[in-house]
């Protein structure tokens, strides 16, 4: 099992596409193991696009992402990482294909509606940046052994 670092960004909460967006994580067997609705800091922002400080677009994206709430979560599933990344589909809304998360809801560059860490690494040090350890939480979803191959659960 994996965990990844997921963002509902202002554009998805504003448009009122949280819960169409979390369903589609659900619906593929994905856990919510932790969650965090917040209008986030610019400093916390800095933090976590710490690689981006040096690209043209870096300022725009802090303004953005610290505009208005987001909603954050923790979500572990099998491959979780590589598994979120390709729902969320290519960065751009108009280069995303239909059946990704992007694709099927944004056009723009910017407003691209969802954040997913891109590697292990990533994943580790973005839940940390958002979350203290106890606030991640482990529980096992009943119908999951409908879901998960029985070697996966463990
Ligand atoms: N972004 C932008 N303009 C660009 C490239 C990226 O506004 O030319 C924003 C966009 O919101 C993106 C975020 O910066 O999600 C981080 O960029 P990255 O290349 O890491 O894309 P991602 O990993 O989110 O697909
Ligand atoms: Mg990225």
């Amino acid at each position: 099992m994996e965990r990844t670092l997921i963002i509902l960004k202002p554009d998805a909460v504003q448009r009122g596409l949280m819960g169409k967006i979390l369903t589609r994580f659900e619906e593929k067997g994905l856990k919510v193991v932790g969650a965090r609705f917040a209008k986030l800091s610019e400093d916390l922002l800095a933090q976590h696009y710490q690689d981006h400080k040096e690209r043209p677009f870096y300022k725009g994206l802090v303004r953005f992402m610290s505009e208005s709430p987001v909603l954050v979560m923790a979500l572990e599933g099998v491959g979780a990482i590589s598994v979120c990344r390709k729902m969320l589909g290519a960065t751009f809304g108009r280069d995303a294909e239909p059946g990704t998360i992007r694709g099927d809801f944004g056009i723009s560059r910017s407003y691209n509606l969802v954040h997913g860490s891109d590697s292990p690494e990533a994943a580790q040090r973005e839940i940390g940046l958002f979350f203290d350890a106890e606030e991640i939480v482990e529980w096992h979803p009943a119908g999951h052994t409908w879901v998960y191959d029985a070697e996966d659960l463990g």
